[in-house]
């Protein structure tokens, strides 16, 4: 029986271990957190906020495979009600549909969106200024950077595409997607999967078997001593809020005059606050030159818009900056093949959401993670064969 090392417990952690275990071979995960997750963690407390994902999109590899081993979970399906309060924030004013010019540009599949050309480019020969600008910065629900029109034009129309497919992609897994990482850890548990959490790893483990990195880029760069593993990701002002219930309040608003959401997450899960309350997450991309504060005035400005009085209803709130933890994104001339390469050599690879893997977010994660395993499995097979 193989042997194989995990380094990190987040969603390419546990896909991983499952994966090689599936495989047959003995796994072991060290986690240096108390619990597992990583960025798919979700806090306890009153306020069940996600750091990192909430959606889950279904048109992606990882549903297909969380659905056939029954690890997706109920989902939290957004009321039809809920989801007519969509609020597009176009030319200072909020508006219930987007201007017809953005959606011209969904008749382009994504391959018909050069990857060396910057998508502002591309989209306004497309579509004109306004729908170009306005589609890009509607995407940055799926990419979250500060200047989505200055990326590859393929990156940005396929997570444009992605983010406005109906019927739409993103589901809620109830509670957040603890629970979906709860009944990754238990499907992990029953395969035999080891897993030592509060283990931060210093150094990668030798003559143990193939090891994969499932940390962050910028921690496998420090792991594994290695300053060519970098790629460019977003910056991003998050506002975390809990607001008194008061009806009419808006399901989402989209930013389309500059990149930036916020959600209501409550309209479609009602666990995720006290009873009475309403959790809210606004995601601002904040450039290089910008502080939090300029992030949470944009976020301020929506609310103010979107969600009437909700300074007298507030009853919690949090910020933060999410600094190169959303992903990767991709600028003109480059895709996800150019990232930092999977196999690292001397059976060491790596799995993770800014590695050379395809994928939206945090399918990136879960597309390298399966092909490390299988890199990691073949080349023990054929050490194997070469010993028998
Ligand atoms: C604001 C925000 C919103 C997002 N929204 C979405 C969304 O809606 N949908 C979506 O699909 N994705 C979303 N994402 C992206 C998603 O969160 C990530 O792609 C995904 O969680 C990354 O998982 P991972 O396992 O690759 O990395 P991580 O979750 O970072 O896991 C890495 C793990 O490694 C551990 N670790 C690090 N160093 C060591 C060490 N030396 N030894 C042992 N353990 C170590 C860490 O503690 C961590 O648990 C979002 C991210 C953010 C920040």
């Amino acid at each position: 029986m193989h042997h194989i090392t995990v380094i990190g417990g987040g969603f390419a952690g546990l896909t991983a271990a499952i994966t090689a275990a599936e495989a047959g071979a003995k796994v072991t995960v060290y986690e240096a957190h108390h619990t597992l997750g990583g960025r798919a963690r979700t806090a306890e407390g009153p306020y069940r906020t996600n750091e990192g994902p909430h959606a889950l999109y279904s048109g992606g590899p990882h549903w297909t495979w969380l659905k056939q081993r029954d690890l997706i979970g109920p989902l939290a399906p957004i009321p039809p009600l809920e989801a007519a309060r969509l609020r597009l924030h176009h030319r200072g004013a909020l508006r219930r549909t987007p201007p017809f010019a953005m959606l011209k540009l969904l008749r382009r599949a994504s391959r018909q969106a050069p990857v060396d050309v910057d998508f502002m480019t591309w989209a306004t020969a497309e579509a004109g200024e306004e729908g170009a600008r306005a589609a890009a910065n509607y995407s940055a629900v799926a990419l979250f950077h500060h200047d989505p029109g200055a990326l590859s034009a393929a990156f940005v129309q396929e997570r444009l595409r992605r983010a406005m497919r109906l019927p739409p992609e993103a589901h809620y897994p109830r509670g957040g997607w603890a629970s979906v990482i709860d009944r990754m850890a238990a499907r992990a548990w029953n395969l035999g999967v080891r897993m030592e959490t509060l283990s931060r790893v210093d150094e990668v483990p030798v003559n143990r078997g193939p090891v994969v990195v499932a940390t962050s880029l910028d921690a496998a760069r420090r792991l594994l001593g290695d300053p060519s593993l970098t790629w460019t990701g977003g910056r991003t002002a998050l506002v975390d809020l809990a607001l008194r219930t008061r009806r009419g309040d808006a399901f989402a608003v989209s930013d389309l005059d500059a990149p930036g959401w916020i959600e209501r997450f409550t309209a479609q899960d009602r666990t995720l606050a006290p009873a009475g309350e309403q959790l809210i997450q606004g995601q601002i991309p904040i450039a290089p030159h910008e502080s939090r504060a300029d992030g949470v005035a944009r976020a301020e400005h929506l609310l103010d818009l979107a969600f009437d009085g909700w300074r007298e209803r507030l009853v919690w709130r949090r910020e933060a900056v999410a600094n190169g933890r959303t992903g990767a994104v991709d600028l003109p001339g480059t895709s996800w093949r150019d990232r930092p390469r999977i196999d690292r050599g001397d059976g060491v690879y790596l799995a993770g959401d800014q590695v050379a893997a395809p994928g939206v977010l945090s399918e990136v994660s879960f597309n390298s993670a399966l092909e490390a395993v299988a890199l990691a499995l073949r080349i023990r097979q054929r050490l194997d064969l070469k010993h028998a």
